[in-house]
């Protein structure tokens, strides 16, 4: 029996490709746990909430049913369990394709060429409903595993699979074909409890957390020292310098910077900050940041 103790519950994957981001997640949301993949339930030491480890299917209608408030899963699953559940975050990792292949020299080209073939998957529901929004009536063939092989067991004319870099497709003779669903990894909230006002005030605290980390992710905080005549040219290196923090340094008209720049844009300009006259540049990572 579960227990119903006031503590929030949040269903994650027990064992596989979201399983290891989740719980980094969860711990940069400041959660002391241990996350034990064999045992049911991780109870969170820091915070009213307990962790339930299961298999990914099952997370869309665990927290439709309220069996857990909580839920992390892939946008994939959400949408073919069709559960009604309440989205509250894209979290950026467990980024997949959900994409319709075809083999080699198929004579498939476009979706239109789909009409009256058969198409292998086991996301029948996405699949229908992207068919239907095109406009093509098409054979779905239900299959629970191996979906690369049925072109080759002429089982299928074509497949709805998820790809990530599409090396499998390719070793199986496939090539990737349509795009059906772009699909990252989502924290999900069961109705009810988000109306709760008790598990509301939990769930709303965990989310300024989780919003804090995610804003965090690819930032860094950048310090450095200037001549005060070259803060005006560094702010133009640098477009989020707009408004950096600016101290005088003990030394006469010498400043330090300091500001949040996107990580990937400060690689790309640190020669020129110090052409500009920066010098000892820090740039340190942020665990979060909360507005
Ligand atoms: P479970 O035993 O929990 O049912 P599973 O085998 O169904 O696990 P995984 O392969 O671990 O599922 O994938 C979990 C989720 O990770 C997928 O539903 C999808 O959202 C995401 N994902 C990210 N990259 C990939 C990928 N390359 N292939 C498949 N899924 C991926
Ligand atoms: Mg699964």
């Amino acid at each position: 029996m579960l227990a119903t103790n006031g503590r929030l519950k949040i269903a994650v994957q027990r064992n596989g490709r979201l399983t290891d981001e989740t719980v980094a997640f969860l711990r940069a949301c400041g959660l002391d746990f241990e996350f034990r993949s064999r045992s049911l339930y991780s109870p969170c030491r820091n915070f009213p909430l307990d962790i339930l480890a299961i298999r990914d299917d099952d997370i869309p209608e665990y927290v439709q049913d309220g069996v857990a408030d909580l839920g992390i899963v892939g946008q994939n699953i959400i949408d073919e369990k069709r559960s009604r559940v309440s989205a509250q975050l894209p979290l950026g990792f467990g980024r997949c394709r959900l994409m319709i292949s075809v083999p080699q020299r198929s004579a498939i080209r476009s979706v239109k060429d789909l009409r009256g073939k058969r198409v292998g998957t086991t996301y029948p529901v996405i699949l229908r409903k992207f068919l239907a929004e095109a406009g093509v009536e098409a054979e779905i063939i239900r299959l629970s595993g191996s979906v690369e092989l049925a072109p080759t067991l002429d089982v299928a004319d074509a497949i709805c699979d998820i790809i990530s870099t599409g090396t499998t497709a390719r070793m199986n003779g496939l090539k990737p074909l349509l795009t059906v669903l772009d699909s990252e990894a989502q924290l999900i909230a069961n109705r009810k409890s988000l109306a709760a006002t008790r598990k509301r005030t939990d769930i709303d605290r965990l989310l300024i957390r989780a919003r804090g980390v995610l804003e965090a992710r690819g930032k860094r905080y950048l310090m450095m020292n200037a001549p005060q005549h070259a803060v005006a040219r560094l702010k133009r290196i640098i477009p989020s310098l707009k408004s950096p923090t600016v101290v005088p340094l003990a030394e006469s008209n010498m400043v330090a910077i300091h500001s949040v720049v996107a990580e990937d844009v400060f690689w790309d300009v640190m020669e020129n900050l110090k052409k500009a006259g920066a010098s000892d540049i820090i740039v340190v990572p942020i665990e979060t940041i909360i507005r």
